[in-house]
């Protein structure tokens, strides 16, 4: 395979120059006019490079949400690439002239949300520029949410509009240990369940009592006895709490769950199988609610043919490209439940996301850049 883009064609220093710019607006997720300050200032970039874009007024209290798109051909209705992205940060205002100053040391270089994951958003419109200038299949979609950090609730519903017309997704979050990329993530479930008895004396009329502390135990058990390390699935029960009292036989307990899921259809079948759960005893009962808090993302075919491609143009660029699964969650969670084949990681690599210790390797940024843009170069609409 031959590269139409090398690393070299990546202006490192006007890359990094920018990124400190970046990095010294700061942009607390809650802080809807600080994003939008930085938003105004991607607006710009973007607009210089004659790109399209679409900018949404925030809701609930967030920054505005940005579209940014390659030019399309004339009357073109086809599907794109969407890049994912997000400018906000978990740190502070302030952070920058106290606990984490912008600063380098060696090929480290620190800042609050550089890592995660502004280096990520400057490296997808640089990969999006040189992508077009050499020409690729599919137009490019960017976007970039003020509210990753805190569930994204403002832009989920727009991430699932372009994630429906998208032939593919890639996720510009930071890379993992050494440069790896996310595959797969677990969903997430949480159950509450109340289980009901009957109290009564222990000492005078104990035959009358139905103890919820004994059907608890009971359920707790059954409910445990669904894990499954072999199949990835976990339930836990995080929390117990019951009872009134020594000599009273309990009315009522309550459990906590935590479910992790490998994919849609184990997580139906693991929280139907909850969901069906009934006391042995017909005097006691359980009112069980939950569901899933963000879907799972399971490598799909689609998406280890996606993971392969990347790979392929990693090798050329010398850089080993490995996937892993995470527990944790990303806005790739949504694309990936709606079927669309998603890479994650694709940003910076470096360290410590949301601690003063948030740093990019700046070795990793242009390498990574020519990996994006000959990635959207070479992708079609095989998906
Ligand atoms: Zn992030």
């Amino acid at each position: 395979m031959t590269l139409s883009i090398k690393t070299d064609d990546i202006d490192l220093a006007a890359l990094l120059q920018e990124l400190r710019l970046w990095v010294e607006m700061e942009t607390p997720s809650n802080d809807a006019a600080a994003v939008n300050r930085l938003a105004d200032r991607v607006e710009l970039l973007a607009r210089d490079a004659h790109f399209s874009v679409e900018r949404t007024t925030g809701t609930l209290g967030f920054g505005d949400i940005l579209g940014v798109g390659t030019p399309r051909p004339e009357g073109y209705n086809g599907r794109s690439i969407l890049v994912l992205a997000h400018i906000d940060t978990v740190h502070a205002t302030g952070t920058i002239s106290g606990k984490l100053p912008f600063r380098q040391d060696g090929d480290r270089l620190y800042g609050p949300g550089i890592y995660d994951m502004k280096a990520g958003v400057l490296m997808a419109l640089e990969a999006m520029k040189l992508a077009t200038k050499r020409g690729h299949a599919l137009p490019v979609d960017l976007l970039i949410v003020p509210d990753e950090e805190v569930g994204s609730k403002s832009s989920r519903p727009m991430i699932e509009e372009f994630a429906r017309n998208a032939a593919y997704a890639l996720v510009v979050e930071p890379a993992r240990d050494g440069g790896k990329i996310v595959t797969a993530r677990k969903g997430v479930a949480m159950f509450d369940i109340t289980v009901r008895g009957r109290a009564a004396h222990a000492g005078v009329r104990p035959l009358d009592g139905r103890s919820a502390i004994r059907a608890a135990a009971r359920l707790v058990l059954a409910l445990e006895a669904l894990n499954d390390p072999s199949r990835g699935i976990t339930v836990t029960t995080g929390t117990i709490q019951g009872g009134t009292g020594r000599n009273t036989i309990p009315a009522e307990c309550r459990l906590q769950l935590d479910l992790r899921l490998p994919d849609t259809a184990t997580a139906v079948e693991i929280m139907d199988k909850i969901r069906a759960m009934t006391p042995v005893d017909p005097d006691i009962t359980f009112e069980i609610t939950g569901d899933l808090n963000r879907p799972p993302f399971a490598q799909s075919e689609a998406g280890a043919r996606l993971f392969d491609e990347a790979a392929k143009i990693a090798a050329e660029l010398g850089i080993m490209l490995e996937g892993m699964a995470t527990g944790g969650g990303s806005d790739g969670n949504f694309t990936a439940a709606l079927g669309v084949p998603t890479l994650d990681g694709l940003g910076a690599d470096g360290a410590g996301a949301h601690t003063y210790d948030e740093h990019i390797l700046v070795s990793s940024l242009a390498p990574r850049t020519a990996l994006l843009a000959n990635l959207i170069s070479s992708l079609d609409s095989r998906a």
